[in-house]
């Protein structure tokens, strides 16, 4: 938050390079040449008593970056996985003792991770073949890596694709009315998504779905979006909907599973999370919401959602 104060009172003087991108305390800035970045580093220095930066000028046109490597080829830049000489592939090892859906898990992130950072399709093999040299060392089974490496360089596109077997939507019932105009909104959603949807009415349900509505604040405001967020240290996801305004939610999932994973895993105080967040689709109704929620997480399989939070 106090960067971004000082970044914006240093853009409004037009102190800032066209190209310039942070991520917490690391910042990326595209200069003409080496007197120019000096003078950045003066003119970021000099902004606030605080703000200690270092500079780190590209080696041979290849420069490290929050994990990956930033390579100038003639003039045009390209990405791809960054790993330290010193890199000993310590990860999970396939024997260790914690649960195999973690295991399972951690090939098809770091190959999804490699995907995203990759620019050119050599990159991106040459990827592929690390990662599998590290996972065969760590005695994963070769099945698993390879499959996994399919399942990320072919996802399945379940949204487009037409498949035979209908979505099963669980609907409180309330009379036949109501489930008859539901009916007929999920045909026509099932239609514009290319899927059939069916609903299962239930019934035990009713009393808490109405307190719930009574609950909610007026709908006007409201903002119902289906969302994404990806964690641009690891290419982990979750996805989520809310009927509320989308900062709102924002703001709350810095005490979350997601602010949890940034502590967790890379030892990072969530703060300026937006640029993290997509969305994924703008909805008109909770139902709509629940729908493609399903769908999206169908599709992209995000890691962060677990069993419990897709089932509702
Ligand atoms: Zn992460």
């Amino acid at each position: 938050m106090f960067m971004c104060s000082v970044e914006k009172k240093l853009e409004r003087k037009n102190k800032l390079p066209s190209f310039y991108k942070r991520y917490v305390d690391d910042t990326l800035a595209l200069v003409r040449d080496h007197s120019d970045a000096t003078d950045l580093l003066t003119t970021l220095n000099e902004a606030h008593p605080s703000i200690q930066f270092t500079i780190e000028a590209a080696t041979n046109n290849r420069l490290p970056f929050i994990g990956m490597e930033i390579i100038k080829i003639d003039h045009r830049l390209e990405t791809r996985v960054y790993r330290k000489k010193t890199y000993k592939g310590l990860l999970l090892h396939f024997q260790s003792n914690v649960d195999s859906t973690y295991k399972r898990s951690l090939p098809r992130s770091m190959l999804d991770r490699a995907k995203r950072l990759s620019s050119t399709p050599e990159f991106l093999s040459q990827e592929y073949k690390n990662l599998k040299g590290i996972f065969l060392k760590l005695k994963y089974p070769e099945k698993l890596i390879d499959s996994a490496i399919n399942r990320v360089h072919h996802p399945p596109d379940l949204i487009h694709t037409p498949s035979d077997s209908p979505i099963w939507i669980i609907m409180p019932y309330k009379d036949q009315k109501s489930a008859d105009v539901v009916r007929k909104q999920l045909r026509y959603l099932g239609r514009k998504i290319d899927h059939e949807l069916q609903p299962i009415f239930t019934s035990k349900k009713i009393v808490d779905d109405l307190r719930e509505t009574e609950l909610k604040p007026p709908i006007v405001n409201q903002q119902s979006v289906v969302f994404e967020f990806k964690c641009d240290l690891c290419g982990t996801n979750y996805i989520g909907y809310t009927r509320r305004h989308l900062h709102q939610r924002v703001e709350e999932h810095k005490h979350s599973v997601i602010g949890k994973h940034l502590k967790d895993e890379h030892n990072v105080r969530p703060s300026s999370l937006r640029e993290n967040f997509t969305i994924l689709k703008k909805c008109r109704s909770k139902l709509e919401c629940l729908i493609f929620e399903m769908l999206y997480i169908r599709k992209k399989r995000p890691k962060l959602n677990t069993q419990a939070d897709s089932i509702r």
